[in-house]
Formats: structure tokens, C-alpha cells, sequence
């Protein structure tokens, strides 16, 4: 008997994607643009990309530009890119109800990203939601008080996001939870899905740290290590809706996992799990998260820095990533369409090509890629292979199988 492959259709009668890929060319329009409205934040987060400070800088877009910012976007063609207001803390901009009425009346779907500060009330969320926002995305950095606030270097941090995580569902917004995957909360992960299954999110995002910033500060996870965090978000991925953050292999892992599955293979022993991986796992049934029937998973999205997402600093700088300083040119002196679509950064960005060491040899690279902005903020060449990724290209076996689900991306 022939064993099944993994295009062959799951014993359910469905066909799995285990990674979806944009409808539409992702060089002609982004999914998302990131727009960094100010880097004045209350906080001073261990990790903080915008190193932001108390105060706002003079030089930020103002209510013109940024509106003009949105027009750019917008000309991007339908469906519009989702346009994301982020900081610092949004909350900062006086303006930040006026330009989400802006944008809404340009088409765009428009979201925010404040900080868990005093500014985060009901009142403010109230006004935003009539404004138009669409969704809204909130940082927990931990299970629990101490660690959150913790890292968040701020008290009442935590319950300051979870009063307005409960209020924005309340409000019928949609709300993503960003989680730093770092030293202080990788074994809380799974109690942090916990929160995230009992809660209610849309997405739940496991940032995987990027070296730059105040971030460069901490002490990073190793390879394998991601490759365990990874392979639990897989696992979790059956009851809460799991992406990744600056965490592209996490695609790898997915197509990796689903050829093991089919082929009923042990996935601990081919992919050479450690310890880590037990523990996370062993935590996440003793929580009841996993163990029952399999449920529908979202498989992630091949979206990468120039790829689908574009990031636009407060000075109007634009980047791949908000974690990769690299400029790409400004939103003041020329469009954003216009740098997106053929800026060299950009276009050198989306070839495969010109990746080099374990990336370039990889038969996972179109899919994956690896971090660009860690591959740069760790060695400060934009091709270098992924840091944070332990796989030996060529070494997962049933290779016909990969293929098949490789070209079907
Ligand atoms: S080697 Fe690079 S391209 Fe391959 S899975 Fe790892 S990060 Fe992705």
C-alpha cells in the first residue's frame, strides 16, 4: 500500500494548506503598513524597538502628512492594506480618533496598537471604536503581574491591558495579543495561551525577539530552543489562533508538522525536540489545552519585511520591519506606493536568491526566508541565515512530500 502524501486529502475529506500564501502579489500591495504615529510611550519596556521616550518628538508626521500617508495607502488598489497606528503608545497623538476617521473614510481598515497605560479607559476605547477602528492589538508579556509588569518596567501594567483587552471585547473590536518570546515568559507560554483561550483574541502573535532597540539587551533564546517555542505555537495552534512575529520558520514548522502527521511519524524524534519542548507541552495538557480531538487550525500567512508588510517610522522613514533600521526612503519626498513597489531594498528583499548560508541553501526559503531584520541585527548583513533557526536544509525526510506542498504554496 501506497502511504498517503500530504496534497492527498486528510482523512476528513479535507485538503490541507498548512500555509496560506496572499491572494494578490504581495510586491504590488502589502497586506499591512505599520505606521509608527509617535514614539512618545509611558513606558520604558525592556525590549522597546522604538526605544521610546516620555516626550513626543517635533519631527513626527502631523495630522497633514499622516493623512497624506493614508491617501498613499489607500492608492495601493482593493483590498486596502490594513493600516496599523502603533508607537510608542498612540494614545499620545491628540489627533489619533481624527486621522481613524480619516483613514476610514479613504477605505482603509484601520487598527490600533496602544501601550497598557492610564490612557487605555473605556472612554478612549469608546471614542475609537465610534471613530471606526476595526481592531486592536495589546501586549502581554506574561501570565502574570509580576512578570508582565515586570518586563514592562511599569506597575499596573498588566492590569491595566487586561481591563482593556476585556473592554475592547465588550466593545465588539477585535483584539490581537502580542506576546515577547524571551527569557523571562518562554516557560509561561503555555498559561499565557491559557489567558489568551479563556480571554478571547483573534490572534494570538508570539513575537520572537529581534536584537535591536532596547531588546538588543536581552538574553536571547537559542536555536533550538525556537525551534521547541515553535513547535509548541504548532500544538497550540488547535485551540488558539497562533501567529508568529518576526518568526517566519514558524511556516517551516507547519509544512513540517503536517508531512509527519500524514505520514504518522514521531514528530518529537524526526525534528529532534529537546527539553524545553517536553516541559511547554507537558504544561499546556496539565492546563487542558491540548489532548482533545483536533480542532480547526489557521494556518500562518508567507508574509515577510518587503513581502506584504511595510513599516513607516514616526519621521516618515520607510522600513521592511520596524525592526530593521535599514531606510528604504520617506514618506515626505516620495510615495509610499512608489518606494514599496521598486525601491532596490525592497526589490533585493523579495529575492530568494540572494539569500546566502543555511537560507540560501533551504528548500523551505520561498516560503520562509528567515528574519531579515534578526539575520541584520545580528550580524549586520540583510541575507545572512536566519540566527534563530536550527534546521540543516535537506534534513527532514520524506522530501516528496515537501515538494508537493511547497509548489501547491
Ligand atoms: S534555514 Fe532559513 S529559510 Fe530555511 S527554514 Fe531556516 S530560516 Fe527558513
Amino acid at each position: 500500500m501506497t502511504a498517503p502524501t500530504t496534497t492527498d486529502p486528510a482523512p476528513d475529506g479535507r485538503v490541507r494548506r498548512p500555509v496560506r500564501t496572499p491572494r494578490h502579489d504581495p510586491a504590488d500591495r502589502p497586506l499591512l503598513v505599520i505606521w509608527e504615529a509617535t514614539r512618545a510611550c509611558a513606558l520604558a519596556c525592556v525590549h522597546c524597538r522604538a526605544e521610546a521616550a516620555p516626550g513626543r518628538d517635533p519631527r513626527e508626521l502631523d495630522t497633514a502628512e499622516a493623512t497624506r500617508l493614508m491617501e498613499q495607502v489607500a492608492e495601493f488598489g482593493r483590498p486596502a492594506p490594513i493600516f496599523v497606528i502603533t508607537g510608542g503608545d498612540c494614545f499620545e497623538r491628540a489627533d489619533l480618533a481624527e486621522l481613524v476617521r480619516r483613514g476610514r473614510a479613504l477605505g482603509l481598515p484601520v487598527a490600533v496598537s496602544p501601550s497598557g497605560t492610564a490612557r487605555l479607559t473605556r472612554e478612549a476605547l469608546v471614542v475609537l471604536r465610534e471613530a471606526g477602528v476595526t481592531s486592536l492589538s495589546l501586549s502581554v508579556d506574561g501570565a502574570d503581574a509580576a512578570t508582565h509588569d515586570g518586563f514592562r518596567r511599569v506597575p499596573h501594567t498588566f492590569a491595566r491591558t487586561m481591563a482593556g483587552w476585556r473592554t475592547a471585547r465588550e466593545l465588539g473590536l477585535k483584539v490581537q495579543i502580542n506576546t515577547t518570546v524571551a527569557r523571562h515568559d518562554v516557560e509561561q507560554l503555555p498559561d499565557i495561551a491559557a489567558l489568551v483561550h479563556r480571554e478571547g483574541a483573534m490572534t494570538w502573535s508570539g513575537f520572537m525577539l529581534v536584537p535591536t532597540g532596547r531588546g538588543a539587551d536581552l538574553g536571547p533564546l537559542t536555536a533550538a530552543e525556537v525551534e521547541d517555542v515553535l513547535n509548541l505555537f504548532y500544538d497550540l495552534g488547535q485551540v488558539v489562533p497562533v501567529k508568529t512575529t518576526e518568526g517566519h520558520h514558524f511556516r517551516r514548522v507547519a509544512l513540517q508538522r503536517t508531512v509527519l502527521e500524514r505520514r504518522g511519524a514521531d514528530h518529537v524524534a524526526v525534528l529532534g525536540l529537546g527539553p524545553l519542548y517536553e516541559r511547554l507541552r507537558a504544561r499546556s495538557i496539565e492546563l487542558g489545552l491540548l489532548g482533545a480531538a483536533e480542532r480547526r487550525r489557521r494556518p500562518p500567512i508567507s508574509v515577510s519585511s518587503a513581502n506584504g508588510f511595510v513599516f513607516v517610522s514616526h519621521t516618515g522613514t520607510v522600513h521592511p520591519s520596524g525592526f530593521l533600521p535599514v531606510p528604504a526612503g520617506n514618506v515626505r519626498t516620495a510615495p509610499l506606493t512608489e518606494i514599496y513597489r521598486t525601491s532596490k531594498l525592497f526589490r533585493a528583499l523579495r529575492d530568494p536568491a540572494r539569500l546566502q548560508g543555511r537560507c540560501g541553501a533551504c528548500e523551505y526559503a520561498t516560503i520562509c526566508g528567515g528574519s531579515r531584520s534578526r539575520a541584520y541585527g545580528a550580524t549586520g548583513d540583510l541575507f545572512a541565515e536566519e540566527p534563530w533557526c536550527a534546521y540543516r536544509p535537506g534534513k527532514l525526510p520524506y522530501a516528496v512530500d515537501v515538494e508537493a506542498l511547497l509548489r501547491s504554496a
